[in-house]
């Protein structure tokens, strides 16, 4: 299978700073394994930015074209929560991360913990894969909000588990893709802005991967680009 990626980040309209990490640093097409990630880091002072890099670089290179994704995002979670521990001005800091690895088979095995998202475009239709660890992702699966209530939800921005913690579970998932599919890894600066009927409209009339990302941050950016958006847009094909 061969896949062609465009990944980018932009800090938004509002924060001084780019907390976002994301891999691989270049835009390209190869046959898989191809691994993408995007972390979205949280702490104090530039501890953010720390615990997303530090979680980009212990679980992407070349030990990550096989193996269990769980355990790419073990190892993560291992050097970002040392790092806390080594350093007090790291203390409490924190990232999501979402990690998708897309085989030479077609397998797309995601690994995932916090608020980033992936998604799947296929026939127009957009699916999302992952399941957000927050408060308010809980009470939509309880019947309890919407989820465009979620979106603007006070408390919305509340994780329940993220790469920096003890005891965390992640998240595993597969699915098989065909040519013409096309995924999407995302930080919550994009999710959190504009809707997935939005989202979906973008990815499904974008014509290349570079105008689907460059659609996609200047939407955020539009709604008032509040936080960091990174944006990963991958196109499956023969
Ligand atoms: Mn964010």
């Amino acid at each position: 299978m061969r896949y062609s990626w465009v990944i980018d980040s932009h800090v938004g309209m509002v924060r001084d700073a780019n907390e976002d990490a994301f891999f691989p640093e270049s835009d390209d097409a190869a046959d898989g394994p191809v691994v993408i990630a995007v972390a979205d880091g949280m702490g104090g002072a530039a501890a953010g930015e720390v615990a997303s890099r530090l979680a980009i670089d212990a679980s992407t290179g070349t030990e990550a074209d096989d193996g269990d994704v769980r355990q790419l995002l073990d190892r993560a979670n291992r050097a970002v929560l040392e790092a806390a521990e080594a350093e007090p001005a790291y203390a409490g800091m924190g990232t999501t991360m979402t990690l998708a690895r897309f085989g030479a088979d077609g397998l797309l095995q995601i690994g995932h913990v916090g608020d980033s998202r992936a998604y799947l475009v296929r026939d127009g239709e957009l699916r999302r894969l992952t399941t957000d660890d927050t408060v308010v992702e809980e009470m939509v699966r309880a019947g309890v909000l919407s989820e465009d209530e979620a979106r603007i939800h006070p408390r919305r921005h509340l994780i329940t588990q993220s790469l920096g913690m003890d005891g965390i579970v992640v998240q595993a998932i597969e699915e098989r893709l065909v040519e013409g599919d096309r995924v999407l890894v995302c930080s919550d600066g994009l999710t959190s802005m504009i809707d997935d009927n939005a989202i979906g409209d973008v990815l499904s009339h974008a014509e290349t991967p570079a105008d689907a990302v460059w659609l996609l941050i200047d939407a955020a950016n539009a709604a008032g680009g509040h936080d960091n958006t990174t944006v990963a847009v991958v196109d499956v094909g023969p």
